[in-house]
């Protein structure tokens, strides 16, 4: 089935969404354990259960054939994954091939080092995830990280041309008043600045109803010292974007708490043990490692991908209050990819 007006469009889901965007997280581990993302004592996947490279270039390929134009590479820290470059490389050769983008979120830690050859091999933007530009906060919200280092990474990537966003999650009491300050930092370097709403997926540790800040309240405090501009800029994604009219920038915001943005979701989440998540708010997945290690050839993986595509739910059950403090979802977000 073909949605009128759309080209090389090969999966559609039982909503008639297009699914053309694949987010993957290569590795669960990470070398920092932001307080709302993971608790400080995480236990990590056996290696064995990991996907190797060449089986998620195998599942990436899939995907493309099956009308993926969008990857992006997540984790954990995907650029902590030892070989990830070659990852990278192998998928960029796909670039313009039916793949249009092929980018990253990451935390930055790795990023001076590997820029410029992610520039070098087409990938246009990345996502730096940054909650706090206070060295002292930042090394308290990821319990251990130096911020340094993370600005070093951000300029190396706009040095070697990469459009950057930079991803905040807003915590209640923790950052709430640093955003003032992010706006303008954005401003001055030419930056995209998107706040998120906390998750509640996998247990951290600390009650989440203590970390939750609903953006509609950090958007009325921004409108005091800047000018929100609606847009209709949309990524297919729950943010929803306004320009700052002082600096020109775009801000966004995610609320999947507050909003419900399933009905225009173009996309579906693997992990690195090959699991594919049809929804980030449920359950239900597909087992595509078991699938790939049968020995399946393209046309059996191909039509496992489909099926799972053919199960995607309408939407997400998130709740935050005080009688549902625990996390909707089991797996953390670093098991499935932001
Ligand atoms: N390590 C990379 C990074 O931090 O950008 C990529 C993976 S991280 C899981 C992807 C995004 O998810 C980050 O922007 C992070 O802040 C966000 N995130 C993690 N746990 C979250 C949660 N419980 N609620 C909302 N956002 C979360
Ligand atoms: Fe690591 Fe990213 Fe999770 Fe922070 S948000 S602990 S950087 S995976």
């Amino acid at each position: 089935m073909r949605m009128r007006g759309e080209k090389n469009v090969a999966m559609i889901d039982p909503f008639g969404r297009a699914i053309t965007y694949l987010r993957v997280s290569v590795t669960d581990r990470c070398d920092l354990r932001c307080v709302y993302c993971m608790a400080e004592d995480m236990t990590f996947l056996p290696k064995k259960d990991l996907l190797s490279l060449e089986e998620l270039d195998r599942l990436c390929g899939a995907f493309i054939r099956l009308g993926t134009t969008k990857l992006r590479l997540t984790g954990g820290e995907p650029l902590v994954r030892r070989g990830v470059m070659a990852l990278f490389e192998s998928l960029a050769a796909r670039l313009g091939n039916g793949l249009e983008e092929l980018t990253l979120t990451t935390n930055g830690t790795q990023l001076a080092k590997h820029a410029q050859k992610l520039a070098d091999i087409g990938v246009k933007r990345v996502n730096v995830s940054i909650d706090t530009l206070n060295p002292e906060k930042f090394a308290a919200i990821t319990r251990w990280g130096k911020i340094e280092p993370i600005l070093d990474g951000v300029f190396a990537a706009k040095a070697a041309r990469l459009a950057i966003k930079i991803n905040a999650v807003a915590m209640k009491g923790v950052n709430d008043d640093d955003f003032d300050s992010m706006v303008a930092w954005c401003g001055e370097h030419g930056f995209d600045l998107c706040l998120i709403e906390v998750m509640p997926m996998g247990e951290i540790g600390d009650g989440r109803t203590d970390q939750y800040l609903p953006l509609s309240v950090v958007r009325s405090r921004l409108r005091r010292r800047w000018t929100l501009e609606e847009t209709d800029y949309r990524t297919g994604g729950p943010a929803r974007y306004f320009t700052v009219a002082e600096t020109g920038r775009r801000i966004g915001f995610i609320t999947p708490m507050t909003h419900n943005f399933c009905e225009s979701c173009n996309r579906v989440r693997l992990t690195c043990t090959g699991t594919l998540f049809m929804c980030l708010g449920q359950e239900d997945s597909a087992d595509l490692r078991s699938v790939l290690r049968s020995g399946v050839d393209e046309a059996g993986l191909d039509q496992a991908i489909r099926e799972a595509i053919s199960r995607k739910p309408k939407g997400h059950d998130f709740i935050i209050d005080r009688r549902h403090d625990r996390p909707a979802v089991g797996r953390h977000m670093s098991v499935t990819g932001g």
